[in-house]
């Protein structure tokens, strides 16, 4: 077994004349603001130990990220019902595209795409006022990291909600096609608090272990999802976690992930461990780029892969 204490010292030493590279999203006036000075990493093993490099307990905004939490409500919520609202196919477009909406009936590629995240969250609404649905989200991420700390940046949401008009233009032409069933101001209302909770790289990673360890959390004995459920959730992320850089990402870190605007990664090694990444700079696809190459250096020096030692 490697040290991974000495791997993660050494990414973050390697990486270090780097940080700041990329550009900050600044289509959330919010996330505008964030220092791009900033790289923390975090890994936690299936038997329980945690790895931290650099600013691996700096909360961030995790957005995208939210979208592997909400889905796993909703396929707890309706189970395989899901898969009549929202597809399973990449999507080879950016995350905020309108352009497949269009010749697929109003049905998004996938969930993780924000089309495909808001039919989602639209879904987990059902039988609940806005606000409950947002309070079921908190408590569950809560619950998967253990951590009653973990909060929603209300700042970030308000900021989205401000100026989020590809989201409002993705959720009409989804309900002009009967795929949202609540009013699109309220689903866009919890969309952008799910994508504003604030989590370090240290409880992203204890949040999502469940997905590295047959759909429980080791840590908690916290029984999730079945081991099926946590198979398919890591398939969607390793075709879809990335939008347009899916396939890049897999062919050069070979793990399930999911990125966020914020510049967060998530990644599994199923069987091994989770692993976040968190540099706020993004690359022209919108992922993060440090984040990226601390992961490409991580599975390289560990030899964590899903398609072979
Ligand atoms: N909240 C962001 C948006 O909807 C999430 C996008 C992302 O993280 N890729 O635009």
């Amino acid at each position: 077994m490697v040290d991974l204490q000495a791997v993660l010292d050494s990414i973050y030493k390697e990486l270090t004349p780097r940080i700041g590279e990329g550009k900050v999203a600044d289509y959330i006036p919010e996330l505008a603001k964030i220092d791009p000075n900033q790289f923390g990493m975090a890994v936690v093993t299936v038997d329980g130990k945690v790895y931290r490099a650099g600013d691996a307990d700096v909360p961030f905004s995790i957005q995208s990220i939210s979208k592997v939490f909400m889905l796993t409500l909703a396929l707890g919520k309706v189970g395989e019902g899901l898969w009549k609202r929202v597809g399973r196919e990449p999507s080879g477009s950016a995350f905020n595209s309108i352009v497949q909406l269009e010749h697929e009936h109003g049905i998004p590629r996938n969930p993780f795409i924000n089309a495909g995240a808001i039919a989602v969250t639209d879904v987990v609404m059902a039988g609940h006022a806005p606000r409950e649905a947002i309070g079921e989200l908190l408590r569950f991420v809560r619950y998967l990291a253990d951590d009653e700390s973990v909060t929603i940046d209300e700042k970030v949401a308000r900021s989205e909600t401000q100026t989020g008009y590809r989201n409002f233009a993705l959720a009409n032409f989804m309900r002009a096609y009967k795929n949202i069933d609540h009013p699109v101001e309220h689903v866009l209302g919890v969309y952008f608090h799910q994508c504003a909770l604030s989590m370090s790289c240290e409880q992203l990673a204890r949040a999502g272990l469940f997905l590295a360890a047959r759909g429980s959390n080791p840590m908690t004995g916290h029984s999730v999802v079945s081991p099926k459920r946590a198979r398919r959730i890591n398939a969607l992320m390793l075709t879809c976690g990335h939008y347009d850089g899916s396939g890049d990402f897999a062919y050069h870190v070979g793990l399930p992930g999911k990125s966020g605007v914020g510049g967060g990664i998530f990644a599994v090694a199923p069987g091994v461990a989770s692993i976040a990444a968190w540099s706020p700079g993004l690359n022209k696809v919108g992922n993060s780029q440090l984040g990226a190459v601390a992961l490409e250096m991580l599975a390289a020096r560990t030899g964590w892969s899903v398609f072979g030692d």
